[in-house]
């Protein structure tokens, strides 16, 4: 019977089908079977093509987690040269059990803007983290980082310098600016209402040096989405989210909407579209579809059932929504709006965005506890101290307390 490097046997005896690398890992083997892709068939898969000792030691102790129901993944602290973050640690606590798992650290990468790459990059980040590390890649993970995932300390530094030779630089993990992440906006998408990915890149250009030197309370994240569908989630993601809005009137293209009724029928109009408006905002008149703008909360619903008949308004920006975060001290939170409206155009309005998101974080890190979120610090002091000690108006459309479950969807 195979046996672990370490002398172990599985505890049920049984011995699925393996390579010759491989240890028998029976209760992986279970996560294998059903319909859906499995991460261990990658990862076995990995380990055997490339025969990599650290890979074979991790799986053996996934296996023993799960004969064990203990992880034994403990973090710590690794960097580079003149960086204080973007390496996140995992060692074994169970390193004399098995020693090929002792260490498997994660280099998070800042992606681009939009996460658009070419292929050469992506293949030549590939090669290196194959020869550096493990060869396994999360693209991208929760963080909006790709994720390289399992290296050697000792590795660490060799595998950065090769990484930003090519262009690359590593993205934030601790008390520091985190890696921002901006849907593919107007390089791919009708609906954007602001060019996400140029203010991303600005946004990232002023703040490198705080995503590479933590010394904040704790972390803060930027998302960029282009319209309210909020395809990067910042609402319950990220503590800034910038969404791009319009504040006129939604575009009509008369003859699309005719072509769009022609061919989908007056019913399907009322059932899936006027009827499915939260506010009452749409109506039919004849055979005419009538929009009451003033009535229109921008939740996008007409807009993504009728594309090209109806579009956002000529008139465009940002609303900027503060605060938002997963549990941590208070329970989940989706973003407070702190600016219904704000221009996005050109370079100026970009500047000025910039230099209130510094103020604000500027006042948090005066006024906020260690380890505490944004939010958590508005929560505490009160939105209105926060307004006052950032310079903002209060506004009709600032409400205290938004949704705070982030896994709840309408019923459509
Ligand atoms: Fe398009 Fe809006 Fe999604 Fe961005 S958030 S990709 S603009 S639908
Ligand atoms: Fe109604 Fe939403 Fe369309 Fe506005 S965007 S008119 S709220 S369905």
């Amino acid at each position: 019977m195979p046996r672990f490097d370490n002398g172990d046997t599985p505890e049920n005896g049984i011995v699925p089908e393996q390579g010759e690398f491989l240890n028998p890992t029976p209760m992986l083997a279970e996560l294998e079977k059903g319909p859906w892709p499995s991460f261990v068939s990658g990862f076995k898969q990995l380990a055997e093509r490339t025969r990599k000792p650290m890979l074979r030691g991790v799986i053996d102790q996934l296996e023993y987690s799960y004969q064990t129901k203990t992880g034994y993944w403990e973090g710590g602290l690794v960097t580079v040269r003149g960086y204080g973050s973007g390496v996140i640690t995992r060692r074994s606590k169970i390193q004399d059990k098995f020693p090929e798992a002792h260490e498997f650290h994660t280099l998070r990468v800042q992606p681009a803007p939009g996460l658009h790459y070419n292929t050469t990059m992506l293949r030549d980040l590939c090669d290196t983290w194959e020869k550096h590390g493990s060869g396994i890649i999360a693209l991208h993970g929760q963080s909006g980082d790709i994720m390289l995932q399992g290296i050697e300390e000792s590795r660490v530094q060799e595998c950065f310098d090769a990484i930003n030779q090519a262009g690359w630089d590593l993205g934030g993990a601790g008390p520091a600016m985190r890696t921002s992440v901006s849907c593919v906006g107007p390089a791919r998408c009708e609906h954007a209402c602001y060019d996400t990915l140029k203010v991303h890149f600005n946004v990232l250009k002023h703040f490198t040096g705080d995503i590479h030197r933590p010394s904040y309370n704790y972390k803060f994240k930027f998302k960029f989405s282009g319209c309210p569908n909020d395809c990067t989630n910042s609402i319950f993601r990220s503590d800034m989210a910038v969404i791009g809005i319009w504040r006129d009137s939604i575009q009509v293209d008369t003859e699309a909407v005719s072509t769009w009724i022609a061919r989908n029928g007056i019913d399907d109009l009322v059932n899936n579209v006027i009827n499915r408006c939260p506010t009452q905002a749409l109506s039919l008149a004849g055979e005419n579809l009538v929009i009451d703008n003033g009535c229109c909360v921008r939740c996008m619903h007409c807009i993504n059932v009728m594309p090209g008949a109806l579009s956002p308004g000529q008139e465009r920006g940002v609303a900027l929504l503060l605060g938002g975060k997963n549990t941590l001290k208070v329970g989940a939170m989706g973003g407070t709006l702190i600016v219904p409206f704000l221009k996005m155009e050109t370079d100026a309005d970009i500047s000025a965005f910039i230099s209130l998101s510094q103020g604000i974080i500027d006042w948090w890190n005066d006024n906020g506890f260690e380890h505490e979120r944004v939010g958590e610090t508005i929560e505490r002091v009160g939105l209105k101290h926060f307004l006052d000690g950032v310079g903002l108006q209060a506004s009709i459309d600032m409400v205290t307390r938004p949704r705070s479950n982030p896994y709840y969807k309408s019923e459509y």
